[in-house]
């Protein structure tokens, strides 16, 4: 892909060519959708921004956070409420926390693609492809697993990584922010891509609860995100369409924000026509229905 160095070389064309999300129905008795996702970065969060932070061992710290306490308590919450979610794990953390990632798989969870430095899959950046095999490698060292789905480290995507996602057999993606149920990748070539399952910057924690000194953020109180969290939720349902959360362990696994979170989804199961899933089975749902459409 050619760098686009100036107006004059912009294609005037919607950069995404997929059509809008079909209407497909969810399982029988749902009206609406929840794919409750978790990113779980540890420390290459932050070594993403420069390796040497890890000889910074309070900012180190903050990533530490994940696998002493934070997935811990999270896992405790999801088997209270009966939950099972998607965790996507980067592979430096599959190979520096693997008593963590063992507990996450033996509890149920799905497991997903989270890259393995946790770096931005920019356009032309040199470790691309590198990224997705080192983390595909990791996962089937580590835990015996192929995932099915995969969620860019920083929500950032590029075609290469669209092409190179499709031709690794991924089923499914979750960084669009184009749309609010699953739709179809379309390929620049016209091949198809991946399942994109789209979540929105409101369900993303480290916005709204996360601050350190390379990432300074207000930190929002349970009320204020609460109030985000169940209006999105209450429309979403009314849409008949689906949310994707994106939680972070070293946010959510805090003592605030894991009583704020209980709350949410002791809410959101209170609604018994949401479907509150991991991305497997919202991926499956759609698959049956596009083939069913195809015969
Ligand atoms: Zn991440």
């Amino acid at each position: 892909m050619a760098r686009i160095e100036s107006f004059d070389d912009l294609p005037r064309r919607a950069p995404n060519a997929a059509p809008p999300a079909p209407l497909y129905p969810w399982p029988e008795g749902y009206g609406a959708a929840m794919f409750l996702s978790f990113d779980v970065d540890a420390e290459s969060a932050w070594t993403a921004k420069d390796p040497d932070n890890f000889n910074r061992l309070v900012t180190m710290s903050y990533g530490g956070y994940e696998a002493r306490v934070g997935t811990p308590k999270l896992l405790e919450l999801l088997d209270q409420l009966g939950l099972k979610a998607t965790f996507f794990i980067t592979g430096w953390t599959l190979d520096a926390h693997p008593a963590m990632c063992e507990a996450i798989l033996k509890a149920g969870h799905e497991i997903g693609h989270h890259g393995y430095h946790h770096l931005l899959p920019d356009p032309g950046s040199p470790r691309l492809i590198e990224e997705v095999d080192a983390g595909l490698d990791a996962l089937k060292r580590r835990l015996g697993v192929v995932p099915k789905g995969y969620r860019a480290p920083s929500g950032e995507f590029c075609e290469e990584l669209r092409v190179a996602l499709a031709e690794r057999g991924f089923v499914y993606t979750s960084s669009f922010r184009d749309d609010v149920r699953p739709y179809r990748h379309i390929l620049d070539d016209g091949r198809p891509g991946t399942i994109e399952l789209p979540p929105t910057a409101s369900y993303d924690d480290w916005m709204l609860g996360l601050s350190a000194r390379f990432s300074p953020r207000p930190i929002f109180p349970k009320e204020h995100v609460l109030s985000i969290w169940k209006d999105e939720l209450d429309e979403t349902r009314d849409w008949g369409a689906m949310v994707t959360t994106v939680l972070h362990p070293q946010c959510s696994g805090r003592p605030m924000r894991l009583r704020l979170l209980r709350e949410f989804l002791t809410y959101a199961q209170s609604f018994p026509d949401l479907w509150i899933t991991t991305g497997e089975d919202i991926a499956a749902n759609y698959l049956r229905h596009e083939q069913a459409e195809a015969r």
